[in-house]
This record gives structure tokens, C-alpha cells and sequence, in this order.
């Protein structure tokens, strides 16, 4: 029997030893401002970079964005928390025992759930270009054959969204996220009839706070817009508002989901065993990771709960990538996925991830399966 080494197979690879670590910040324009609920308007999309060299030359690569509204998580902290916590625990490990190193990094500081998901990406991608298999085959194989991406809508006039809508309509979406919470409730509630009426009856739309609604606003909305058919309204109240998220399910015609107040597996199971929630939108920077993220899609999952996967906006390739094969590989993914690669001027890999048809496509390459470009990470690195 031939027992040489290129007959290896992943279960006895060789160890994968890290040499390196680096936490690089960029700052990449967006192609438009974008307005969230509560108001914040953004031009560039900030993220940490992770690269992680193996003795044997290969990298692996993570990104988180920052999300001071979300995680907390900003970017020369998440620089820090890398450079000063994190690398010091990897370089010197084996890279393919990534559960114990993820362990090790979630007890290495408090929070920066970001900065360890950006670590924990670049630790599978690292796995998978070593082993030679895709990340999705990591997460135990694909569960199904293509995802449903939403598309994402927040211009200031209503008309721009319909144009918007229409476009991304010819091009095979057929589910949109509508943001809400930025203009008078009565002018919100209008604007979805008005899409409604504009797209017709087959296409799912649903609507996402961001935090910024009163329960007076909210309240108002679910009423004024469930005949718009509307599949679940996202984050109304204040992430810690769990009183006033329930009163609300209690009467609200549409499912809500939570974002911002689902910032661990623990903060979900509470707000479900409360009867708050219907679903969840996941993020690796909120459970700080792939498999945490992963672990908490089959909780969800187990308490038959809605589930959407999403970006923060303006995540380069890199963090789409990673949420990319998370949704084909959890048990059930019925609330869509975003990524938002797409509202970059300059994404950070040769081949950005695509989407067509409404479906997001799984890369077949090794580890991430993505390109990665360091001159364009050169280029938008921040310089402090
Ligand atoms: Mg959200």
C-alpha cells in the first residue's frame, strides 16, 4: 500500500504552524453614502484586516468591520485588541486546532467580538487552503444548492427605492430589506404600500430599524404596514429593551427579529424563551466567529426560529466570503442572506463574490476561496 505523503489525507496533515500574525485597518469608500435608521450616515466602510501567515507559507485571511452601534467594536481597538491579545496566543500554534485556539480567544479579553471573528475567518480559511477543501465542507457540507440574498434599500426618497428595487428586480432579486426608523413613521408606512404596489405581490420585503424606532413609532408601523405583507421587521426598539420588545410582539401582525439585541447565544435564547422574537439576524462579528456563528444558527434552528445572515455594510469579499459558506452549510437560512460587498468602489480580492439571480454563489476554492489583492489593502490601509 502506498503510505506516501501524497496520499495524506486532511485527517493526518501535517501540523499547521502560524509564524505570523498582522491586523491591518482599512477604510474603503462606499459607491454611495448610506443612511441607517437612527440617522448615521456612512461614506467608507471600515474593517480590520487579519492575515495569518503558517511556517509553511500559506495565509489565511478574516475581516471584521468595526461597529461602535453594534458590537462596540472600533477599528484602532480592534487593531489593538489583535496586536496586544489575540496574535500572541497564535503565532507559535498549530493553526488546525482552531476550536481549541477559538476557545483561547474568546477567554484572551472581554468583548471584541469583532477582532476575534476576523481572527477566527483567517484560522478556516487558513485550515481549508492547507487541507485543500472548501470552508463550507469545514461546517460539515453543503445543505443546500443556492441562498436567497436580499437586497438592500435606504435611499432618502421612496421613488429611488422603487427605481432601485426595479433594477435589482431585472437582475433576479426578488427580496429586499427596506431601512426604516430614518423619516416620519407616517412617510415610512406610505413608502412600503408604495413599494408594495410598485414591485407587486411576489416579492418579499422586509424592514430593518436599526434601533431607532419609540414603541409609540413602532407600534404605529406594524399596524400601518402588515398589510403590506411585510415577512418581519428588524431591531424596532433599543438593543437592551426587552419589556418593550415583547409588548410589541404581543401585538404586532409582523414577526420581528432581532439584530443589535442578539449579540450572543445567550442574549437569543433569552429574548425567544420570552416570546420577543421570531428570528435572528447573525453576524460572525456579533458571536465572534465561524463556528460560534455556526453553533448559534443551530440553536436557533433547535428553537425553530427564522434566520438571516448579514454583513455589516460595506464588508469587502473577504467577510462575505466567510458568511457565505456559513449559509449553506446551517440548518436553515428561510430570512435570507446580505452581504454588501457590492457597495464598495474598490472590493479587497480579484474576483468578488457574486450574486446572481437573487442567489448568492458558493466559492469552490480552497479555505475562502477568494483572491485576495494586498495592493488594494495597501492602498485603503489607514495610516495612523
Ligand atoms: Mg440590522
Amino acid at each position: 500500500m502506498n503510505t506516501s505523503k501524497s496520499k495524506r489525507t486532511p485527517l493526518n496533515a501535517e501540523p499547521l504552524m502560524i509564524r505570523r500574525v498582522d491586523a491591518i485597518p482599512v477604510a474603503i469608500p462606499l459607491t454611495k453614502p448610506i443612511v441607517m435608521g437612527g440617522g448615521q450616515r456612512y461614506e467608507h466602510s471600515e474593517s480590520l484586516i487579519v492575515r495569518i501567515e503558517a511556517a509553511n507559507g500559506l495565509v489565511g485571511w478574516g475581516e471584521a468591520s468595526a461597529a461602535p452601534t453594534m458590537t462596540g467594536d472600533m477599528l484602532a481597538g480592534m487593531v489593538q485588541a489583535v496586536e496586544q491579545h489575540l496574535a500572541p496566543l497564535l503565532v507559535g500554534s498549530n493553526a488546525l486546532l482552531r476550536a481549541q485556539l477559538a476557545h483561547k480567544l474568546s477567554r484572551a479579553v472581554i468583548g471584541n467580538t469583532g477582532p476575534k471573528a476576523a481572527c477566527d475567518v483567517a484560522l478556516h480559511d487558513l485550515a481549508g487552503r492547507h487541507l485543500g477543501v472548501p470552508l463550507v465542507e469545514l461546517l460539515g457540507g453543503k445543505a443546500r444548492e443556492s441562498v436567497c440574498a436580499l437586497s438592500q434599500l435606504g435611499n432618502s426618497r421612496v421613488e429611488d427605492d422603487i427605481a432601485e428595487a426595479r433594477t435589482r428586480r431585472r437582475e433576479g432579486y426578488r427580496f429586499f430589506k427596506l431601512k426604516v426608523g430614518v423619516k416620519p413613521v407616517e412617510e415610512e408606512i406610505g413608502g412600503v404600500h408604495a413599494l408594495r404596489k410598485a414591485l407587486g405581490p411576489d416579492v418579499i420585503l422586509c424592514a430593518d430599524a436599526n434601533m431607532s424606532m419609540t414603541p409609540s413609532s413602532a407600534r404605529k408601523f406594524v399596524l400601518g404596514a402588515a398589510d403590506a405583507n411585510i415577512l418581519f421587521l428588524e431591531q424596532p426598539l433599543r438593543d437592551h429593551d426587552l419589556v418593550g420588545a415583547l409588548a410589541l410582539a404581543r401585538m404586532s401582525p409582523i414577526p420581528l427579529c432581532a439584530d443589535e439585541s442578539a449579540h450572543s447565544l445567550e442574549s437569543i435564547m433569552n429574548w425567544r424563551s420570552a416570546g420577543a422574537i421570531a428570528g435572528v439576524t447573525l453576524k460572525t462579528i456579533k458571536l465572534g466567529g465561524m463556528a460560534s456563528t455556526a453553533r448559534a444558527a443551530i440553536v436557533c434552528d433547535a428553537l425553530g426560529m427564522s434566520l438571516n445572515l448579514a454583513s455589516k455594510t460595506g464588508e469587502s469579499s473577504i467577510g462575505a466570503a466567510a458568511l457565505v459558506h456559513l449559509s449553506y452549510a446551517i440548518p436553515n437560512i428561510d430570512w435570507g442572506i446580505n452581504i454588501t460587498n457590492q457597495y464598495l468602489s474598490t472590493d479587497l480580492v480579484r474576483q468578488p463574490i457574486g450574486q446572481k439571480g437573487g442567489s448568492v454563489e458558493c466559492p469552490t476554492a480552497p479555505g475562502l476561496g477568494i483572491d485576495v489583492d494586498e495592493r488594494a489593502i495597501a492602498r485603503f490601509k489607514v495610516v495612523s
